[in-house]
């Protein structure tokens, strides 16, 4: 078996993409089989070399690999398809010859007129089908005139056409429903995706192709440019577009939509991988979050479901945060680490362990990587700013009672050595207060908050210092 994920390289992979190359790689490692990547860099306007970098980069982040493509070589390239045209030539002229492809001389406004005058929308449109049997001499006067002319591919009349679809089963189509007589090469001689697709399919050798379900009205078209050549079809996975939570087609509007954008906001791509891959079927346990080869194992292209299938953002940053609290800890740091750079606090200050262990406690209480930029500061800042919470709270009589005695017992008997254990037992003993009441201003005063990590595991990680700093200034501000 041969896979392909075909992209085209003009602007950041997009999640949507992104999931029809997990599906492929998913596919192609169940079934040992090979993976192309095919860059469809034909819209040259669009295209550009730091788009494809960027999808190998976003690619090879969420752990995928092909074993042919641009940048590996392989047996069946060139594998861009800017570096293809002489192959598609050759085919043209072909269908050409053989009278499935004719020049068309009508130019874009005789072809916007007679849109027009049949009152179409660009998408029900059907070319008329005026140069399809054009003599040498009306052709030779169309020339002479300076027109350019496309190709298109002359489409049979009423011609079944059947996509093989693993997932939607057969499709039929009509060869006269599909819109007409279709460009293939454009005036300025550039051949049109939907033309080469099925070329370099079959001179690829795929044997299946799985792609997003926007591309199933091209397929007739495909499976007939690859009737006239005499190549072979193609299976089809067409995998149901993927919706935002108010079903419609996902958008930035929902949320992000970049693969680029959820690496920088903090979530692992073991996470973003896990949920993308399982988008539309359930693992036979029922089980969301499984080791990749526990999905390879299980997925199958007929039980996926024909639905298309929901963007849970929620659910996402809740398996984020699953990954995060299981994530081996000494790649966490190294991760984290330049979330708390751009937070403004200079790591290089704290030793790896401290930060280790400061890691430790505060990776349960975040979702994403960028979530620690607002909670380090409870470890690193001199101060603990109380939020308005810890503010209205710490403003309370039985609050002042708490920050009274634990300034009086950071200026007496408590000491580096045993302020942790300390503070809280000794504060409950001179205030008599306990649970909530005792707890919650603590909190407060040390952490800055009213919800956090717990006391006894932070307190040794902030220091003495910095608890000793906190409550002095909760007193200057609240007790005075
Ligand atoms: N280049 C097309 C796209 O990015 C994919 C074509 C295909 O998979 O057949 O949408």
């Amino acid at each position: 078996m041969r896979v392909r994920f075909a992209p085209s390289p003009t602007g950041f992979l997009h999640v949507g993409n992104a999931r029809t190359a997990i599906v492929n790689y998913l596919v192609a490692k169940k079934n040992r089989a090979t993976m192309v990547l095919r860059i469809e860099d034909t819209d040259m306007e669009r295209s550009t070399r730091e788009s494809e970098e960027s999808i190998y980069r976003d690619l090879a982040w969420l752990g995928i690999f092909w074993d042919e493509g641009p940048d590996r070589g392989g047996p069946y390239g060139p594998y861009r398809q800017s570096e293809r045209f002489d192959i598609y030539r050759k085919y043209t002229e072909q269908l050409i010859s053989q009278g499935n492809a004719y020049r068309c001389y009508c130019t874009k406004e005789e072809l916007e007129s007679t849109k027009k005058g049949a009152g179409g929308e660009a998408e029900s449109y059907t070319y008329s089908g005026r140069c399809r049997n054009l003599t040498d001499a009306e052709r030779k006067k169309f020339e002479a005139e300076g027109r350019t002319p496309t190709v298109r591919f002359r489409v049979p009349d009423n011609e079944p056409v059947v996509v093989r679809d693993m997932i939607k089963g057969p499709v039929e189509f009509n060869s006269s429903n599909i819109g007409g007589d279709f460009i293939i090469i454009r005036s300025d001689g550039v051949p049109v995706f939907n033309y080469i697709v099925i070329i370099d399919d079959a001179l690829m050798k795929i044997s299946l192709v799985i792609r997003g379900d926007d591309h199933l009205s091209n397929t007739p078209k495909q499976l007939l440019v690859a009737r006239a050549l005499g190549l072979p079809e193609p299976e089809y996975a067409h995998l149901p577009l993927i919706m935002g939570p108010d079903r419609s087609k996902l958008s930035k509007r929902h949320g992000i939509t970049s693969v680029e954008m959820y690496r920088s906001q903090g979530y692992l791509p073991e996470a973003l991988m896990n949920y993308m891959a399982m988008l539309g079927w359930a693992s036979e346990s029922g089980e969301e979050i499984l080791p990749l080869e526990t999905i390879i194992d299980q997925i199958d292209l007929k039980k996926l479901s024909k639905n298309a299938p929901i963007f849970d953002f929620q659910k996402l940053r809740w398996m984020n945060g699953m990954y995060l609290r299981e994530y081996p800890i000494e790649r966490l740091i190294d991760l984290f680490i330049p979330h708390i750079t751009m937070a403004g606090y200079d790591t290089s200050a704290a030793s790896r362990r401290h930060l280790t262990e400061i890691i430790a406690v505060l990776r349960t209480k975040c979702e994403l990587l960028s979530d620690i930029s607002s909670l380090i500061g409870i470890f690193l800042d001199d101060v603990a700013e109380p939020d308005e919470d810890a503010d209205a709270m710490l403003r309370g009589e039985d609050s002042k009672k708490v920050i009274t005695a634990a300034h009086d017992l950071f200026r007496g008997e408590l000491t580096a050595d045993n302020f942790a254990a300390g503070l809280v037992a000794r504060v409950k003993d001179v205030t008599g207060l306990k649970g909530k009441n005792l707890f919650m201003p603590l909190r407060a005063i040390i952490t800055g908050r009213q919800k956090g990590p717990e006391l006894d595991q932070s307190m040794p990680l902030i220091g003495y210092e910095k608890c000793r700093k906190r409550v002095e200034y909760c007193h200057d501000r609240y007790c005075r």
